[in-house]
């Protein structure tokens, strides 16, 4: 063991680990595109963005020059009471992508915490007009964000169990499929009927930790439609959907509805510094404005509004503005659309794509589950063959940087292939 893995055993914990089990972590040195090298030689392709983050691939220069820059005029400074000039620079950007009554833009650190600001606003807003409406509609299998608030309107399961009995009451409706969809709408209709929900907070299209489930753009339409017109608030979590991920700039996109909240992380800086946004209507917003100081939203961080990811975040608006970047979305999206239309295998569930997302669900014996063996065989298998590639559970799936370049591409889709013969002579 390297005297790098060896400290880091003795001093670090791990996101996400089992510490006593877990094999030795990658010893990264460098990244750069979509590559990731080792200590000892070996290379990467970073086939999941590093954990869904990184949209323009790595050691990116005009962004790292922007926070360059951004750093000798501003490093860091309070942002109550204080404003400059990269902060009110993507605010008024990110509001220019979004639709109209969108027009409110709250700071914070990582989509997590992007979520908690969602809730509290549409809690305090109801709080704030005195119609104290308290429920809230999320949908089975959802991915929020690892703090309480984000944990409770979660799917509820191992990851979560240790902490469910300090959870706030959630409704959950059940995972949209071609054969449930009018059933699940005619439910939810009686729900929202009770004029006791706040709001109704779902990821758009779809579901990223849950294995990137896709619904439909139909049902999406409906019961947001649903939940405009029995004054629900919609709250879309794009943390993972944004930025090019499904081939627009939001998912949403795809449809013709406008959220009353965009949370939104991950791709925002390109994946680069940390930060998180909450996006609001104006009417949201208004409902917070008094002679009163408590109808205020009371809520920040130590780091809210951080000139260095703001600038992050401009750079990487910047690269979303040239026609490249969106050639390689679409160019990616075509390749992967090929491969799914390509693969038939009886060792394969299920194939899926949307934008630069393509996943492929594999059959297993028995329940599908984060905690599967194909799991660690596949992480295994690629990571052999130079992929860092992190299925969840049975579900192997691809989001790559959007500069991956071709010859790229093809290696990944033929590792899957490689990997899915695999488990087919096991069949
Ligand atoms: C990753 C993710 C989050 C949480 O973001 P963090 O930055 O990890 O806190 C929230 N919602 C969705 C949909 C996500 O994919």
């Amino acid at each position: 063991m390297s005297d790098l893995l060896k400290k880091d055993k003795e001093f670090v914990w791990h996101p996400f680990t089992q510490m006593q089990t877990a094999p030795e972590p990658l010893e990264l040195v460098r990244a750069k595109n979509t590559t990731l090298f080792t200590a000892d030689g070996k290379e990467y392709i970073d086939c999941n963005s590093s954990w869904w983050v990184n949209v323009h691939g790595h050691g990116n220069e005009h962004i790292g020059n922007a926070i360059n820059e951004q750093f000798k005029q501003i490093d860091h400074a309070i942002f109550a009471g204080a404003t400059h000039p990269k902060a009110v620079e993507l605010a008024e950007r990110i509001v220019n992508l979004l639709p109209n009554p969108l027009t409110k833009v709250f700071f914070s650190d990582n989509g997590s915490t992007a979520v908690e600001v969602a809730l509290k606003m549409v809690f305090q807003y109801w709080h704030n007009k005195q119609e104290p409406k308290k429920r809230i509609l999320a949908m089975n299998g959802a991915y929020h964000g690892d703090t309480f608030g984000a944990m409770a309107i979660g799917q509820r399961g191992y990851f979560n169990e240790p902490f469910e009995h300090f959870f706030f009451d959630v409704d959950f409706i059940e995972f949209p499929t071609e054969e449930n969809e009018e059933q699940l709408l005619h439910q939810v209709e009686l729900l929202f009927k009770t004029n006791e929900f706040a709001a109704i907070i779902l990821e758009p299209l779809v579901q990223g930790s849950a294995g990137m489930r896709m619904y439909s753009i139909g049902f999406l339409t409906r019961i947001v439609n649903l939940a405009k017109q029995n004054n629900v608030k919609v709250i879309l979590d794009e943390v993972m959907t944004a930025w090019g991920r499904t081939g627009t700039y939001f998912a949403f996109q795809h449809t013709e509805i406008v959220p009353d909240i965009v949370c939104l992380s991950k791709g925002l800086t390109g994946g680069v510094l940390p930060l998180g946004l909450t996006v609001a209507t104006t009417e949201i917003y208004d409902a917070f404005l008094s002679e009163e100081k408590t109808k205020a939203l009371l809520h920040g961080h130590s780091f809210t509004g951080n000139p260095l990811s703001c600038a992050a975040a401009c750079a990487s608006l910047d690269l979303f503005e040239q026609a490249e970047t969106w050639e390689n979305v679409k160019r990616i999206s075509e390749a992967n659309e090929q491969f799914k239309m390509q693969l038939s295998s009886k060792a394969v569930e299920n194939v899926r794509c949307l934008g630069t997302i393509l996943a492929i669900e594999l059959k297993v014996n028995g329940e599908s589950s984060y905690f599967s063996n194909i799991r660690d065989e596949a992480y295994g298998f690629f990571l052999e063959n130079g992929l860092l590639l992190r299925p969840l559970g049975n579900i192997i799936f691809i989001n790559p940087p959007y500069c991956i370049t071709n010859e790229e591409l093809k290696k990944v889709h033929e590792k899957l292939l490689e990997f899915i013969a695999i488990q087919e002579t096991k069949a």
